[in-house]
């Protein structure tokens, strides 16, 4: 079975072409990776074929229906070169990351038009994404037609069992009700896959496992898994709050908002602006989001708000595993994903640093010589006998998604 993953986020289009086995819902192969930047704008595409990247020219590319469009005249063409196809491409069925699933969808679901109506309705909850994967659901079918089975799999779903007292604020039960306010929590495709690959790793069933897994990219999350089910997480009704991000500020106290928006003379919106685009390590350091150029910032040119950024990412981090640590009663490993929880020992280092009470050891040479982890793979970075273990997955989110496509057609 030939299946088409489509990962479209607010400006950009992830796609893999893979085949599956849909008796062992497995992958078998996959044919080409590939990525298309800058939508809105001028885009880039760039193909991957068994570790061999490709830049294909750039384009004017308006929106995603024009990405999908573009991402399968190079798929097609790639193939042909590789003497894969001599026809137009086929696809048995797509996969789409979905990112908001609301209250309604605990689980992956065949894209009909009532679902394709229903994800367009939770737009509200998620204006800078939602809109995004339809638009690849609707170019999708353009491209293929009508009779090509889609799937979407939601990044809220694996959050959405969450327990009341996990997913509930605090306010008045009308309000609740009216507007669909609750902890939804995100990244969800990105930590199931952190705990299947630590799980594939070390053999061990996550029926019997308590996880805490950290997502670290320009957004960040961290959750608590119990038993493979996300029991806590740390975004919540949007990615906002939580953990210190690249851009967003993570948890502030909600008065800020009309008290620096009277100050300042602006509306709400104009403060929430700030907080998820102008805040975080980007407001802190008044230079960049980027963790790599922030910690060479701090300890090259001993810039102090660079290293202010950086303590506060790492302690809000240990924070926050010191209450998940609390919510599980106890875990078995931490597990550490996205572009910096992968690539960055400095970080792990830091934010591990001062758990030996809780039995959280780092073993200080394998942390360091982790880096560069190829997709799906994982390694431990703990002392042998740490009761509390870390790990680094390179979290596979393509393959689990399709995985999930699968899962939901037999
Ligand atoms: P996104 O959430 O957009 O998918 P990524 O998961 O790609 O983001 O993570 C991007 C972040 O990873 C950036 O802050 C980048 O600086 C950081 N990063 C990448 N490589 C390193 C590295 N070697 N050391 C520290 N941070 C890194």
């Amino acid at each position: 079975m030939r299946l088409l993953v489509l990962n479209c986020g607010s400006s950009s289009l992830k796609f893999r072409l893979l085949d599956v086995d849909p008796e062992k819902q497995d992958v078998v192969q996959i044919l080409v990776n590939g990525a298309v930047k800058g939508i809105g704008g001028t885009g880039t595409l760039e193909l991957q074929t068994k570790g061999d990247t490709r830049p294909v020219t750039d384009e004017s590319i308006p929106d995603h229906g024009h990405a999908i469009q573009w991402a399968f005249d190079a798929l097609e063409k790639e193939l042909k070169e590789r003497s894969q196809t001599t026809g137009p491409l086929k696809v048995d069925a797509v996969g789409h990351r979905v990112v908001h699933g609301g209250e309604r969808f605990s689980s992956p679901v065949v894209i009909n038009e009532a679902i394709e109506k229903e994800i367009d309705g939770l737009s509200e909850l998620a204006p800078l994404h939602n809109p995004a994967c339809l638009e690849g659901i609707r170019g999708a079918r353009k491209v293929l037609g009508e009779k090509i089975p889609m799937v979407a799999v939601f990044d809220t779903a694996f959050h959405q069992n969450m327990p009341p007292v996990a997913k509930t604020y605090a306010l008045p039960h009308e309000l609740i009700s009216r507007y669909r306010i609750r902890r939804y929590g995100f990244h969800g495709i990105a930590h199931a896959s952190l705990s299947t690959g630590y799980s594939a790793f070390t053999g061990k069933r996550l029926e019997d496992t308590r996880l805490i897994t950290l997502q670290l990219g320009n957004g960040c999350s961290i959750t608590a898994i119990a038993g493979g089910k996300s029991i806590e997480t740390s975004m919540g009704f949007t990615p906002l709050e939580g953990l210190v991000m690249g851009t967003r500020s993570g948890d502030v106290d909600p008065s800020l908002v009309s008290f620096l928006s009277e100050r300042e003379g602006v509306d709400a919106a104009k403060v929430e602006r700030w907080l998820n685009e102008e805040s975080g390590l980007l407001g802190l350091s008044g230079r960049t989001n980027d963790m790599r150029e922030l910690l060479s910032a701090a300890t090259q040119e001993h810039d102090e708000r660079a290293q202010l950024a950086i303590n506060l990412f790492c302690y809000r981090i240990r924070k926050y595993i010191g209450a998940y640590l609390s919510v599980l009663g106890g875990s078995d490993a931490v597990v550490f994903g996205g572009g910096i929880g992968e690539a960055s020992p400095d970080i792990r280092a830091r934010v591990c640093e001062g758990m030996e009470w809780c039995g959280l050891r780092l073993d200080p040479d394998r942390n360091r010589a982790c880096v560069g982890l190829s997709e799906g793979t994982a390694s431990e970075i703990s002392q042998d006998g740490a009761l509390v273990k870390a790990y680094v997955v390179a979290a596979d989110e393509e393959t689990w998604i399709a995985k999930e496509t699968v899962r939901c057609l037999t």
